[in-house]
């Protein structure tokens, strides 16, 4: 008699970079055996978005056709395995609720719902239609613009303004930033920060440094405004802009966990599990949320990389399909699994200015101003070919 194995649910929120690698590594370990195991992918929007080539397709329309990827090859035609597309709004030991108000039961939740930016580098709009709108009329208004101003000099706003003057170098753009160091992130190279800001002061764009530019109603949630403006700096410096963009800021929205609590512990604080300041969720070396042996989370939602990209998710969010495939293995046998940690991961900066130029730091080569390098690795096309790829789709 044919032996009947149960199913194994492992949902997955949030169909990006971190979830997409875990499904990714989860379809080989099926492939070659658990063939119990069934991904579900909750995801809100109806199509991938791959904001690395945000603001290549902010001014090239082409190229913007590509960066809104379809989920419908993601899983292999005829599998068991399912898309939802919804918001996930609660989150408990065994079950997840639904902005639909459906409830979907799992084994393994792998949480990687990411963060937000301001538009056009991400987008609060569920459909693809409404946030490819946006992109679109910005990209008509700044082609009639004469000047741009950028507000932010973290990478998005380092490579939103090298992307607006590669494209548009009879334009003036002027890239405004509170502090006096650009990309001023943890664990990069103080050569990569002052190179970038050499970078694009070649590329003809201006930086003013240490000034926080308040301009009236560009908030997050409205951070493209098309109106002629003049700012003037503490110095008397005037800025006269047609159109300005927000470039700051990273929202996490881990609410959804505000109703996790252990099936033993009705009274567990679960305010716990998130950090107050960035929302993040806490989680264990195993990517497991502290307290939960079946519940993880991977990507910027989680606080495992001190900087979180997307090259840190495909390298990290792989443990948790590991982690997944070795507990269920672990329970087939009465055994205790041996979880696995990510381990190191390099920290690669790559900031594209332009199809054809960029600055890199990467361990190894060290930090690079070559446009030849940054071209190759990153610049031409923004990964889009790789998301893509991943997704199965040409
Ligand atoms: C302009 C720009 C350029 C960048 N360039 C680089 C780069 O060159 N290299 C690099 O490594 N990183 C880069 N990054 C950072 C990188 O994009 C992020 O680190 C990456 O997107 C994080 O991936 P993620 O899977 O954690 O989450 P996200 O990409 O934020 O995706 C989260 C997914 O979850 C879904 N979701 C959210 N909440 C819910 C919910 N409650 N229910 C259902 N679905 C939900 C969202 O719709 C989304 O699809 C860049 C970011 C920006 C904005």
């Amino acid at each position: 008699m044919a032996q009947t194995t149960e199913l194994v649910k492992v949902v997955v929120v949030g169909g990006s970079f971190a979830g997409v690698a875990v499904i990714q590594t989860l379809l080989s370990s099926i492939k070659s055996g658990h063939k119990n195991i069934q991904i579900i992918l909750i995801e809100k929007r109806d199509a991938r978005h791959h904001p690395i080539g945000a603001f290549r397709a902010l001014v090239d329309a082409e190229y913007a056709k590509r960066v809104w990827i379809p989920y419908t090859n993601l899983f292999p035609k005829d599998s068991h395995h399912k898309i939802i597309q919804d918001t996930v709004t609660q989150v408990y030991h065994d079950h997840v609720v639904l902005a639909s108000g459906q409830s979907v039961p799992f084994n393994y939740i792998a949480l990687c719902t990411g963060s937000s930016n301001p538009a056009p580098a991400k987008f609060t709009a569920d459909s693809s239609k409404e946030s490819i709108a946006i992109t679109d009329k910005a990209r008509e208004d700044l082609k009639k613009a004469k000047s741009a101003v950028v507000v932010g000099g973290g990478a998005c706003g380092v490579e939103l303004a090298g992307e607006i003057k590669s494209a548009f170098p009879d334009k003036k753009v002027t890239l405004i930033h509170s502090s006096q160091t650009l990309v001023d992130y943890p664990g990069y190279s103080p050569v990569l920060k002052s190179g970038a800001l050499t970078h694009l002061r070649d590329l003809g764009v201006d930086v003013v440094l240490g000034f926080r530019a308040e301009i009236e109603g560009l908030t997050f949630q409205n951070s493209i405004q098309s109106a002629p403006r003049t700012i003037v700096t503490p110095s008397g410096t005037t800025i006269e802009s047609d159109i300005q963009f927000l470039s700051v800021g990273i929202s996490v929205d881990t609410s959804y966990i505000s109703t996790l609590k252990p099936a033993t512990n009705p009274t567990f604080d679960s305010s716990t599990l998130i950090h107050a300041d960035n929302h993040q969720i806490k989680v264990q070396k195993t990517l497991q949320v502290i307290g939960f042996d079946n519940i993880f989370a991977a990507g910027d939602c989680a606080d495992y990389s001190k900087v979180p990209t997307a090259a840190a998710s495909g390298v990290i969010a792989p443990t948790i399909a590991k982690n997944i495939i070795a507990l269920v293995e672990a329970k087939k046998k009465n055994k205790t699994a041996k979880l696995s940690n990510p381990g190191w991961y390099p920290s690669v900066m790559l900031l594209a200015t332009g199809p054809e130029t960029g600055v890199i730091a990467m361990p190894l080569i060290g930090t690079r101003f070559s446009n030849s390098i940054s071209k190759a690795l990153k610049s031409k096309d923004l990964m889009v070919g790789m998301t893509n790829a991943s997704m199965n789709w040409k």
